[in-house]
């Protein structure tokens, strides 16, 4: 077969690549998925009780990007959500991020009080601080045994679970994803634009792939069709040391396995998520009624079991920020420097960030307008 541009991945990045090429450059585009389904980690179908749901884990959308945020805007209608998460501390629920309404769900109010004051006169009010940093310059008693007391019961054991890392271990800016905030901000995201596909992800996904130019081939890994297939040029969003066969090793990744559960009770939870930082294996339960304002009997809900990746096994979910691991993808990114010409690697896995999906979209457009019509 015959096309101008290959794309392996039919996630954000495949998905916005083939669009723009499509519908501005007016080239064919084959777009390769190895899953059974577009729409890559953001997947959501309803699910035998009519649920909608997120088959690989809760996505919120949220972005502080006006020209991300219109472009999907083209392909969905929004449902206006604000994703809220409480974390079980000493058997109680509190608002994560750790904000001044925690403080007061926690200590007695007298003592809240004190602690509230002290923070906003050191760190001033309404700002959000990470914990490694409060932990780092908290003064005075009390406020250092504040730093403590989070570290230990909102961020030490979770981040554990999660990454089988300390905080220290990571790089800060993961840990900095959840800062402590200094106001009485329960939403878990502040940015400006907020929300979820009002008739879910994989609408959104059919809307941006409907193009004469897109042809669409599932259940297809790439390396099977790579010999039959003549293109210009390819974008690849996997894994990139497995597109290079892991000629300098495996990057490492992390995975999680899901347990989705239904319940005919309408909801079972408070809020979106509730974590669960100290106690089970599990890091938090998800229940998707909250999250797509659906109307419907019953409800499903999600526990997260974070578990290595095993190539061939498990899913590659998180690359993993560490600096030795940022060394080993720059190795493959030398690698993807002399395919340049003819192969753009980009997406989560391919670029091994942490990319939210916002991120994923973005870059994918910044890419269109500085490599593929260059
Ligand atoms: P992906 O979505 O991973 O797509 C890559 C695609 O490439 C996959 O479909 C895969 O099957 C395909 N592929 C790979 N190799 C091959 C091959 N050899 N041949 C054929 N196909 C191949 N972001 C947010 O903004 N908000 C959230 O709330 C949020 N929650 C998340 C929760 C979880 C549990 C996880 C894991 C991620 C979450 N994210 C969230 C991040 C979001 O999933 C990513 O930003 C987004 O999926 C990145 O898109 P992508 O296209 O780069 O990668
Ligand atoms: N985190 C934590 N406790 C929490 C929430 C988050 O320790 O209650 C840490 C943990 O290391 C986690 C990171 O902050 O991996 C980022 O959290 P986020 O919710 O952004 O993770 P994601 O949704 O990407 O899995």
């Amino acid at each position: 077969m015959k096309v101008d541009w290959l794309i392996v991945g039919a996630g954000f990045t495949g998905a916005v690549l083939a669009e723009r090429i499509a519908s501005q450059l007016n080239k064919t585009v084959l777009v390769v998925d190895q899953r059974n389904h577009i729409g890559g980690n953001a997947y959501d179908y309803y699910d035998e009780n009519g649920v909608l749901i997120h088959e690989y884990g809760p996505h919120i959308f949220h972005t502080n990007a006006k020209h991300v945020w219109q472009y999907l805007s083209q392909f969905t209608d929004w449902y206006h959500y604000y994703h809220q998460v409480l974390g079980v501390v000493d058997g109680k629920q509190v608002p994560i991020p750790f904000n001044i309404n925690s403080l007061y769900a926690l200590f007695p109010k007298d003592y809240a009080d004190k602690l509230a004051n002290q923070l906003v006169e050191q760190y001033g009010f309404n700002v959000k601080v990470p914990i490694l940093k409060i932990r780092e310059t908290a003064q005075g008693n009390d406020l250092k045994f504040l730093a403590d007391y989070i570290y230990q019961k909102v961020f030490h054991h979770y981040t554990l679970k999660q990454w089988d890392l300390t905080p220290e271990e990571l790089g800060a800016a993961v840990t900095a994803r959840v800062p402590i905030n200094i106001s009485r901000d329960d939403r878990y995201f502040q940015d400006t634009y907020q929300g979820l596909p009002k008739r879910g992800y994989t609408m959104l996904f059919k809307n941006m792939l409907r193009h004469k130019n897109i042809r669409l081939l599932l259940n297809t890994d790439y390396q099977d069709i790579a010999n039959d297939i003549q293109c210009e040029r390819m974008i690849f969003t996997g894994p990139i040391d497995v597109f290079f066969s892991h000629m300098h090793g495996e990057l490492p990744y992390r995975s999680l396995r899901f347990n989705f559960r239904h319940t005919t009770q309408d909801l079972m939870q408070s809020v979106g998520t509730v974590n669960y930082p100290n106690e089970y294996e599990f890091t938090r339960i998800t229940e998707f009624k909250h999250l797509t304002g659906q109307q419907v009997a019953g409800s499903t809900l999600v526990e997260e079991y974070p578990q290595p990746h095993v190539h061939g096994e498990t899913i590659p979910y998180y690359p993993i920020p560490k600096d030795e691991y940022k060394a080993l993808y720059r190795k493959y990114q030398a690698e993807a420097e002399k395919l340049k010409e003819k192969v753009i690697f980009a997406g989560r896995l391919a670029d091994y960030q942490y990319y939210n999906m916002d991120q994923a979209i973005a870059r994918a457009l910044s890419l269109f307008e500085k490599e593929v019509c260059a």
